[in-house]
């Protein structure tokens, strides 16, 4: 049986899990990053738009400070979040994207005369504020009063996932990849670690540690249709849930994200509508405003997919056929060739290999669809489960409970680097003030490999017919029909 020892075990080698590595490491303790992926390779790679933080650089987000910032997060949850939460998160957002820029992010920036933009569709010439020459700039995204999200162009997520790749290979963090944690090790009140098995060669390895950090991500594919990597599969969470001390929170708060296209169910970023897409219906008409006159397309997402099934309700989606279902169009054709290019190209690869179009001349199908969790692992506000000691979490994994019932797009990627900026010292100072005092124990950790290894032999040794892929699709069917957009 093989035990191993470190002082920090990250479950996650996404943004969250990441940043909250650095941040252990820089405080001189031993981390090791866990991840069933090359870290390179996390979901978290897929973030399109942009990152929330109140820099008010760019001539839209003139006057935005955190306070507005909070405002729009706390209105935005649907009145649902922990305002200290978001207290913090937005009080530390812009730090985060200074620190993501000192580290290689390369950000758009504010560019001299740069002032043209679509502002509910219209292009217009924006005139002031040329001295913000190189700043970080932002674009408009649902839901928020100023531009806010930061971004590099539609690459985002995997511009500040490889600066942080980089960054944890300069801070010698070890990173174990192709490995799956199956099990938390924990005696009832305190959690030692993880059982965690080799993908390739299948063997059982117990991580002991004096802090574990679960930043596993979402749990989207428990959808049939989702913009989430097949990855995602809330496994985080039922390794909390199956100690049967930590608990979950919100798991009922999912949100469905209003332009992901039919069939696939790939993303294309609100910074379409952020940069002046329209959506429109069967009759090419542009229906937003008839519902929500102030912000339109740019509504908070949970508002914009209701409205969006709702229209397709009162018989004014594009019907459907054996291989697509019913759905609206998104409209970016407004925005001109060269914007495409230069600031939605994922989205123009996106439209050319799945549907075979060219968004600078069509229009794109898309319907909502599962997107993000904000449910997840409960934690305090300093990340760290209330009911098991040494169990933290981070990231879209946890529930520390800023998201309420809406999430804003831009948010989470923001989340992700704050929460773990935050929960990274608050894992230090834990593992300071108690680590001295706590004993490993290795009974406990055979205990655990042994019970693990029973557990996977007793499903080897089943000679039941259940197909396991069936009752799968069976949940998937039962999650996107039963536990949808409405609540
Ligand atoms: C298509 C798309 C576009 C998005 N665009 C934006 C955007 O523009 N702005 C924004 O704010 N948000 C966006 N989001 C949301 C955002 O990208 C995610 O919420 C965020 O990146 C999650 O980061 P994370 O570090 O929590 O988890 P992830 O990046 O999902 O990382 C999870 C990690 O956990 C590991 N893992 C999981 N289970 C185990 C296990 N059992 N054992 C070992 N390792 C495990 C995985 O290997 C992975 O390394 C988008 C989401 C999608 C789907």
């Amino acid at each position: 049986m093989k035990i191993r020892h470190t002082d920090v075990l990250v479950i996650g080698g996404g943004l969250a899990g990441l940043r909250c590595a650095v941040g252990a490491r820089r405080r001189g303790l031993d981390v090791r990053i866990l991840s069933l992926v090359p870290a390179k390779r996390s979901h978290s790679v897929a973030a399109q738009g942009g990152m929330q933080a109140s820099l008010a650089n760019a001539i839209k987000g003139a006057g935005d400070n955190e306070d507005v910032h909070f405002e729009d997060t706390v209105r935005g949850s649907d009145w649902g979040c922990d305002q200290l939460v978001a207290r913090m998160f937005t009080h530390m957002a812009p730090k985060a994207v200074r620190e993501l820029a000192a580290w290689g992010v390369p950000w758009n920036r504010v560019r001299k005369g740069d002032h043209e933009a679509v502002i509910n569709g219209q292009r217009v010439t924006l005139t002031e504020r040329d001295e913000a020459h190189g700043l970080i700039t932002a674009r408009d995204f649902g839901g928020t009063r100023k531009w806010r999200t930061c971004y590099t162009s539609d690459g985002t997520g995997h511009a500040m996932l490889y600066a942080l790749g980089d960054r944890a290979v300069a801070e010698s963090i070890p990173v174990d990849e192709r490995v799956e944690a199956i099990a938390l090790i924990h005696d009832g009140g305190r959690c030692q670690g993880a059982v965690v098995r080799d993908l390739i060669t299948g063997e059982l390895t117990a991580w002991m540690a004096e802090a574990t950090v679960m930043a596993t991500g979402g749990h989207g594919r428990i959808y049939g249709v989702s913009t989430n990597a097949l990855i995602n599969e809330g496994m985080g969470a039922a390794l909390a849930l199956e100690t049967g001390v930590a608990r979950l929170a919100n798991m009922e708060a999912v949100q469905f994200h209003p332009t992901a296209i039919v069939p696939a169910g790939i993303l294309v970023t609100e910074g379409c509508r952020g940069d002046g897409g329209l959506l429109r219906d069967v009759d090419g008409h542009r229906f937003m405003p008839d519902y929500e006159p102030e912000k339109a397309e740019l509504a908070s997402r949970d508002v914009v997919s209701r409205r969006m099934a709702e229209h397709i309700r009162r018989g004014k989606g594009v019907p459907g056929d054996a291989t697509k279902p019913e759905h609206l169009w998104l409209d970016i054709t407004g925005l001109g060739a060269a914007h495409i290019d230069k600031n939605l190209r994922e989205v123009k690869d996106i439209c050319q290999y799945f549907l075979g179009i060219d968004p600078a001349k069509d229009w794109i199908p898309v319907r909502p669809t599962q997107h993000y969790s904000m449910g997840g692992i409960r934690t305090n506000h300093r990340g760290e489960s209330p009911w098991l000691r040494g169990l933290f979490a981070c990231g879209e994994a946890a529930c520390w409970d800023l998201h309420g019932f809406n999430r804003l797009g831009g948010n989470s990627v923001a989340e992700t680097v704050v929460a773990g900026m935050l929960v990274g010292e608050y894992v230090a100072d834990y593992v300071e003030q108690e680590g001295g005092r706590l004993s490993m124990s290795p009974g406990l950790a055979r205990e655990a490999l042994a019970r693990e290894e029973a557990r996977i032999g007793a499903i080897l040794a089943r000679p039941g017919h259940e197909d396991a892929q069936a009752i799968r699709r069976s949940m998937e069917d039962i999650m996107t029909r039963q536990v949808g957009l409405f609540r």
